[in-house]
């Protein structure tokens, strides 16, 4: 459990998330920008998990090579997805097996098959959340929070009593979904604090760095832009293309990000997409403005 033990005593922190790349002839790519983005010496890091067997292997693979090699704590990401029991424990056993023992326990993305889903006990993060913490009660959960309300659920008081309840199985703290505007995140922690719930809330921040990967990550996720925010990423990309967005896209994080830390949040999470530049651009600016010192 060293993710969510360490973050309350960490000091305002940062982390960054990865994917792991499908494509095995490119993981040495990955893991040179890898290398770069641990070398900031960042709190943690996030892995995440896709649908199906080869996937949870990779996220397995990475996971324990951004452990063993390179010495980060890690945040295995873990879905309902195609759950079973035994497919958990094989996961969570492996984990550990490599150092690992904090996971984010999640509804997930990606069909199952129906009948199968119906018959899983694993309906809901929350079902993974008991399961876990009552199997394995070494390793730390973390769960999923959605600052404008999850796409699925019908009302934002729903989507909070559903929260309430993955904290109440066990979960140690939250991890949400990217926003643009603050004033979204605020007002959710403070929505769950009025239901009795302290445990920290991580802000997710995606820095832009092209208009397709904005494009692709905003359709697959559900999440909202500010409309003024979206026009502003398509002036620059008409302007000065890929590069002019990616300095919008630095200049709109960075202010983001100071904004959160000024207003006391224990840390943010990074959506890295992989890509090293940026991140060690708005790390470098951040900490020469005196964060995370
Ligand atoms: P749940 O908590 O199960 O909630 C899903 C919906 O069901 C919500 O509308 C909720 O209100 C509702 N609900 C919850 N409990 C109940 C209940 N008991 N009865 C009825 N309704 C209920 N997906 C992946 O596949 N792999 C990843 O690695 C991944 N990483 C992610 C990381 C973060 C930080 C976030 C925010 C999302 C990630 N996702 C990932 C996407 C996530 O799996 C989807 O958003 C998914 O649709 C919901 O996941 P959840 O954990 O919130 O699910």
């Amino acid at each position: 459990m060293q993710v969510a033990q360490n973050i309350d005593a960490a000091g305002q922190f940062f982390s960054f998330e990865f994917f792991p790349p499908k494509d095995k002839s490119t993981w040495p790519r990955f893991m040179e920008r890898a290398e770069r983005l641990a070398g900031l010496n960042p709190q943690f890091a996030s892995v995440t998990y896709g649908a199906g067997g080869t996937s949870h292997d990779n996220s397995l693979e990475i996971c324990s090579m951004l452990k063993k090699d390179m010495g980060i704590d890690i945040l295995a990401h873990l879905t309902c997805v195609g759950a079973s029991e035994q497919s958990i424990d094989g996961f969570v056993s492996s984990l550990m097996e490599c150092g690992v023992s904090d996971i984010l326990a999640l509804g997930g993305d990606g069909v199952a098959d129906a009948e199968a889903k119906e018959r899983s006990r694993f309906q809901h993060a929350s079902d993974l959340v008991e399961y876990v913490d009552g199997k394995f009660s070494d390793v730390g959960i973390a769960v999923a929070g959605y600052p404008g309300g999850h796409p699925e659920s019908p009302s934002l008081i729903h989507d909070l009593e559903f929260h309430n309840a993955k904290l109440a199985k066990g979960a140690d703290f939250t991890m949400t979904q990217l926003f643009f505007d603050n004033r979204l995140y605020f007002d959710y922690v403070e929505r769950l604090a009025g239901l009795g719930i302290k445990r920290p809330v991580i802000p997710g921040v995606l820095p832009i760095q092209s208009l397709s990967s904005l494009r692709r990550i905003m359709s697959l996720c559900g999440a909202g832009i500010p409309g003024g925010l979206y026009c502003g990423v398509e002036k620059a990309f008409e302007k000065g293309g890929d590069e002019a967005v990616m300095e919008f896209g630095f200049n709109f994080a960075r202010k983001q990000i100071s904004d959160l830390l000024d207003k006391g949040v224990p840390g943010v999470h990074i959506y890295s997409l992989n890509r090293a530049a940026m991140c060690e651009r708005l790390i470098a600016d951040l900490k020469g403005d005196g964060y995370f010192s």
